[in-house]
């Protein structure tokens, strides 16, 4: 992609109104394809909570893709941006590349947008993808709700935010989401990678096979969909990180079980182990669980 990005004008980013759903800004760019300059509208603030249209275009990489009016090559306009979720009380200024002048950049912003519960500053459009990708599945997956351990409303959106910056799979994500824009990567694969990202942001366990806590707990208990327990005893041999498992009653994708005893998060999308059998005796030595724990059977150990 040919483009010549333009450095983010300060003074558009401060003086925008809050109160506004969505706020543009006329812009001149320079066509790197026909060396031409031309204008064109970009997006400067969005409330997705109120044009939720938004959030298709960020998810489809359509966000802020401005067309030169003399040759009609497509560019990203590069352009910064506030994403507002109101309903979330958060705002995120994105930038899609690091301003020279950061540092000032968030000061001034934190001046005068401090009073939002969640303030965050992104440099990079694959954060606000990823951010919008967990908050959709989350939305779209009650199997996924049922199992959550990370809260709701602000706690899971800080949980994702720090996720967003901090954890190493994201740099994973950012290489795939591109290959798979250049379809150097199949979405299966891209899809497969997400799915460990929401079960890390989870801190999720990889399946025992065994089925057993490592606490002692018997997870197949808590393996239900539709208030109804569903047999894993057809898919055992088949458990790894591309197997779903589809509830016969409402065909929702099943993707672990937690503990009932001591709340633990099970899931064959991280991976099978064989026991925690070790673990577990460990666990017995330093406090003893509350109920009783089995010896297993491949290792022999309580
Ligand atoms: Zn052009
Ligand atoms: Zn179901
Ligand atoms: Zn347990």
């Amino acid at each position: 992609m040919v483009y010549n990005y333009k450095i983010m004008n300060n003074r558009t980013m401060i003086n925008i109104q809050a109160s506004e759903a969505e706020s543009y800004s006329r812009e001149t760019f320079h066509c790197g394809n026909c060396e031409q300059d031309f204008e064109a509208n970009v997006i400067t603030w969005v409330d997705v909570s109120r044009t939720p249209q938004a959030k298709r275009m960020v998810l489809r990489w359509d966000f802020n893709i401005i067309q030169c009016t003399q040759c009609g090559c497509r560019h990203f306009s590069g352009t910064p941006f506030f994403f507002e979720d109101f309903e979330d009380g958060l705002l995120i200024a994105v930038f899609p590349r690091i301003p020279e002048n950061r540092g000032q950049i968030e000061k001034t912003i934190k001046e005068k947008y401090g009073y939002y519960p969640v303030l965050e500053f992104f440099y990079d459009m694959t954060q606000i993808w990823t951010y919008l990708y967990f908050q959709e599945h989350y939305r779209a997956n009650k199997n996924l709700r049922a199992l959550s351990r990370i809260g709701k409303d602000e706690k899971r959106v800080r949980t994702f935010l720090r996720f967003l910056k901090e954890d190493p799979l994201m740099i994973d994500i950012r290489e795939k989401l591109t290959e798979s824009f250049f379809g150097d990567a199949t979405d299966d694969e891209l899809v497969e990678l997400l799915g460990q990202a929401v079960y890390t942001v989870e801190g999720m366990l990889p399946w025992p096979r065994d089925r057993r806590c490592m606490c002692g707990g018997d997870l197949a208990k808590e393996f239900k969909c539709c208030g109804e327990r569903i047999t894993l005893d057809e898919h055992e041999h088949l458990l790894s990180r591309y197997y779903v498992i589809y509830c016969p009653y409402c065909e929702e994708s099943l993707a672990g079980a937690s503990c009932e005893y001591c709340g633990r998060v099970f899931t064959w999308k991280l991976g099978t182990v064989d026991s925690y059998g070790s673990a577990r005796a460990q666990e017995t030595r330093d406090s003893p669980a509350p109920h009783e724990i089995q010896a297993d059977p491949k290792t022999g150990s309580a």
